[in-house]
């Protein structure tokens, strides 16, 4: 029998971290602090499930037909409403609704490049808009968006895009201040660079208040007397999925017009159009004010993990490892005091001790960075998380003396 056509070639990139995470998921008694999950606690699911049942009764046409492929109107206005402010003009144009923050970093790669392209990304990256671009095959230039230097021009010369997570970023949990925001927005403009704004975790703020997105940085330098719609180089992301539920899989993109009919033309090809339902679900939340409602629940059960796990840290692993007491978001970000520590080892002895974290090399485009690991917060209560990095003390024990 003739074996069946070969897989495309960058399927052969994943590394064994990826195989394991998946059979991670079978140990008994596992506790994940691996990946980047809402407590479906927070969940407002009575609310969610009227707006449901109301949204098929009152919209039958439309959220069990096809829609639109730029997304529902009604949609696309309140985001482009929510998003306005006195620099920012934004209409419906700006706006394309996406099926969940994936799929914009998906459309992205499929608008913008090409074999070789360069994406001039932050470093560490997040690891799904690595999965999302490899198959382009594009090259990536790291980003270091901590260090001192705030010219990014060089970074970001021949560049397609520059890829960032301002807010309280995946992996390290970092806010990156207001200068470095200017930073970046200048460079953009003077290498004609696309400035990705991924801000799934804006939301997810425990401290102080936010500094200005690129978006709105940007549109403060753009002359707008005329009131016309937004058309500078950042391109916005967000997502349902950390202010309210990931499962409605709801996102959008705020970006110049032009921007918008390409990533229109690329959906064509890959859904034809979000869920008309989870859409009218959203528009409904949205005028609801239901993520105002939430977020303070939110916070307080968030910020209270955040510090026990804090706390955990300095009691059990404070002889191997530093780490950064995030602001906001989902994670804390934690590195090895020797730098020959690697944590892709560290990884499997942890499955043996029954914890699973996220190795620092899924998030380095190169797999080179192995000294480091991400740490979530959210999904587990305060006895689950001492207990986590109680094994996780134990693991590295093991790893240094074998
Ligand atoms: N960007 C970043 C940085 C993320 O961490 C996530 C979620 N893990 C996403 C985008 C995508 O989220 P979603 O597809 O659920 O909207």
């Amino acid at each position: 029998m003739t074996s069946p056509a070969a897989f495309a070639g960058w399927l052969d990139d994943t590394n064994d971290i990826t195989k394991a995470f998946l059979a991670a998921g079978q140990i008994p008694g596992l506790i994940n602090i691996a990946g980047g999950l809402p407590d479906p606690q927070v969940y407002p699911a009575a609310q969610i499930a009227e707006i449901a049942q109301r949204a098929v009764r009152d919209y039958p046409a439309e959220t069990l037909g096809y829609g639109p492929l730029e997304g529902l109107p009604d949609l696309r206005s309140a985001i482009a409403e929510r998003f306005s402010s006195d620099d920012l003009h934004l209409g419906p144009e700006n706006v394309l609704v996406t099926t969940s923050g994936m799929q914009a970093l998906d459309l992205l790669g499929k608008v913008l490049l090409d074999e070789g392209d360069v994406i001039a990304g932050q470093f560490p990256t997040y690891l799904g808009a690595l999965d999302a671009w490899r198959p382009r095959k594009p090259t990536f230039r790291a980003m270091p968006l901590q260090s001192n230097d705030l010219d990014f021009t060089e970074a970001m010369q021949g560049a397609k895009f520059a890829y960032t997570v301002p807010n309280f970023s995946n992996p390290t949990g970092r806010l990156v201040p207001e200068s470095t925001r200017r930073a970046l927005v200048d460079a953009a403009r003077t290498t004609g660079a696309w400035l990705v704004e991924d801000d799934p975790y804006g939301g997810l703020n425990y401290d102080s208040p936010l500094p200005p997105r690129l978006i709105d940085i940007s549109a403060q330098s753009q002359p707008q007397a005329d009131r016309a719609p937004y058309a500078g180089p950042v391109v916005y992301l967000g997502t349902l999925s950390k202010l309210i539920v990931p499962g409605l899989r709801i996102g959008w993109v705020i970006a110049a017009p032009a921007m918008i009919d390409a990533l229109t033309l690329a959906k064509q090809g890959s859904d034809m159009c979000t869920s008309g339902l989870t859409q009218r679900m959203a528009c409904e939340i949205l005028n609801a004010g239901l993520i105002e409602a939430v977020n303070p629940v939110m916070l307080d059960l968030y910020r209270r993990r955040r510090d026990a796990l804090c706390d955990a840290l300095d009691r059990h692993l404070s002889t191997w490892f530093e780490w950064e007491h995030p602001e906001g978001g989902m994670f804390v970000w934690v590195t090895a005091r020797d730098r020959a520590l690697d944590t892709d080892a560290l990884f499997k002895i942890g499955l043996e001790e029954r914890v699973c974290f996220s190795p620092s090399s899924v998030f380095d485009a190169t797999g080179v960075f192995r000294h480091g690991l991400r740490l979530n917060f959210t999904l587990n209560d305060e006895t689950a998380l001492e207990e986590a990095v109680r094994r996780l003390a134990l693991a590295t024990q093991r790893l240094v003396k074998p």
